[in-house]
């Protein structure tokens, strides 16, 4: 039961081969035998599950449908679950139960989805590797050395080892898109405002944007149209209709002009992975596409602006965790300022505290002009080079990543090698754009994903394009040996 996807999924309960109680319990079995090895779930919600699947299956035999209806996920840990740990990876809300849903959460939950727990994750979305956790790295199944990427590292691994078909996600500079790239998954990061940010635990709210991980471009467009739609509670949601993702699926590629950026494969890019990039683009030309080099030539300032605008942000939003008013408080304070010093000293972990000490400094009176200030006009020059670009061409096509999954503790001792590997993915953030990573080969026995970028709330281009490559190749139903 467990290889299949979210459409085989709806098939089956709508032909009743099986029913979604027989499912969740096949699916937390296997969890409970596997997860050890990967360490990709914070919080089990056993309980919650099989409520939630009865509840679907009544739903079915009283005569609904709908393609989540009954479907087991799980949530990344930094969506709001109500009644439910909420940890964020950090000791600091090891003991946060959130008193509300967040809105994706109630969405998905209204369309019917089981949710089988509460997945592992850099603590405070900060990494690209899984090991910030407070509960432990996560392993990636491809090679248990390895790390899954980051920050959505155990919904990817998860979801890569057949634990579950799809996951929640969140993407700030790329926390969907890389850990997709690193375990063969297709993850999409839809534009800044299509799916609401209420309820998911804020790192830098002007890139934060949630998204589905799962195997297929299929399962993606399912999982986002549960996800996407306007808020009023969150202001920055867009107020833009929903298209039907699904439908969007069966568009001919003919005639699609797919833009390459030479900045995209300069030093630094395993030329591996060039290659495969490379194969995928003969294939998308065979199916129609046609390719022209393009440039965007701020790329080279995007990780310097982007690690001075998250963590300043992050530093604001992280203040209220000061042990007063919610998460963990420190033994015995002297008193206020030992309180939250020692709160926040020993409830956030070394990277986190990093960020919030250079955001801290970039937003500081002395020097908000000279780093604040510059960081966000590049970020304008940025967003201009994708608007010059997206002129010209329907698409953008590119690695998702500079090198496939490190190893394990590899770049602990140096944060700023780690940022490095940020470098594809943060430029959609900066300028709010949507993002999809899809399979596209493997180096020694590791994935490798190509990334692709469109304007402004076209998804379903993107998960079309993804579809069609989907349906023309077989990288992405490749299974990791053991699971
Ligand atoms: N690796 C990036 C960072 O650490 C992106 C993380 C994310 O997208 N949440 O900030």
């Amino acid at each position: 039961m467990h290889h299949m996807t979210l459409a085989e999924i709806a098939r089956g309960l709508a032909d009743k081969k099986f029913s979604s109680e027989e499912l969740t319990k096949a699916l937390l079995a296997r969890i409970a035998q596997l997860d050890p090895q990967l360490n990709s779930f914070i919080s089990l919600t056993e309980e919650l599950a099989l409520g939630q699947a009865k509840a679907a299956d009544a739903r079915r035999a009283g005569g609904e449908s709908g393609a989540l209806l009954g479907a087991p996920i799980a949530h990344k840990d930094l969506f709001c679950t109500q009644g439910i740990r909420t940890s964020c990876g950090s000791k600091m809300l090891d003991n946060f139960k959130a008193p509300y849903d967040a809105t994706v959460v109630a969405k998905l939950a209204a369309a019917g989805t089981v949710t089988l727990g509460k997945t592992n994750m850099d603590e405070f979305a900060m990494g690209s590797a899984n090991e910030s956790s407070h509960y432990g790295a996560v392993k990636n199944p491809w090679n248990l050395k390895h790390v899954p990427g980051g920050s959505s590292g155990g919904s990817a691994a998860a979801v890569a080892a057949r634990l579950l078909p799809a996951a929640t996600a969140t993407d700030t500079g790329g926390s969907i898109r890389q850990p997709a790239a690193f375990t063969n998954l297709t993850g999409l990061k839809p534009t800044y405002g299509r799916v609401s940010r209420w309820g998911m635990i804020a790192y830098a709210s002007s890139l934060d944007q949630g998204g589905p991980l799962a195997r297929t471009a299929e399962d993606c467009a399912i999982l986002l149209q549960g996800m996407a739609g306007f808020d009023p509670n969150d202001s920055t949601s867009i107020d833009e209709p929903v298209p039907d993702y699904s439908a969007s699926l069966n568009g001919s590629l003919q005639g699609l002009r797919i833009g390459v950026p030479k900045e995209y494969f300069g030093a630094g890019l395993d030329p591996r992975i060039a290659d495969l990039v490379q194969n995928s683009i003969k294939e998308l030309e065979k199916l129609g596409a046609i390719i022209k080099e393009i440039s965007l030539p701020n790329m080279q300032h995007a990780i310097p602006a982007y690690y001075v605008i998250a963590p300043a942000e992050a530093s604001s939003n992280l203040s209220r965790f000061d042990g007063v008013r919610f998460g963990y408080r420190c033994e015995n304070p002297q008193n206020l300022v030992d309180l939250y010093k020692r709160s926040r000293g020993e409830g956030f972990g070394a990277e986190v505290q990093r960020r919030i000490m250079v955001g801290t400094y970039a937003l500081s009176a002395g020097y908000y002009d000279a780093y604040y200030l510059k960081a966000q006009k590049i970020r304008r020059l940025v967003k201009n080079d994708f608007m010059a670009a997206f002129n010209e061409v329907d698409i953008i096509l590119g690695p998702t990543t500079p090198n496939p999954a490190w190893k394990l503790g590899a770049k602990n001792s140096d944060p700023i090698a780690e940022y490095l590997e940020d470098v594809y993915t943060i430029t959609a953030n900066l300028a709010g754009l949507p993002g999809l990573s899809m399979p596209a080969g493997f180096v020694d026995g590791l994935p490798v994903g190509v990334q692709l970028l469109a304007p402004y709330f076209q998804e379903g281009r993107l998960l079309n394009v993804a579809h069609q490559y989907q349906l023309n190749t077989d990288w992405h139903t490749r299974t990791p040996t053991g699971f």
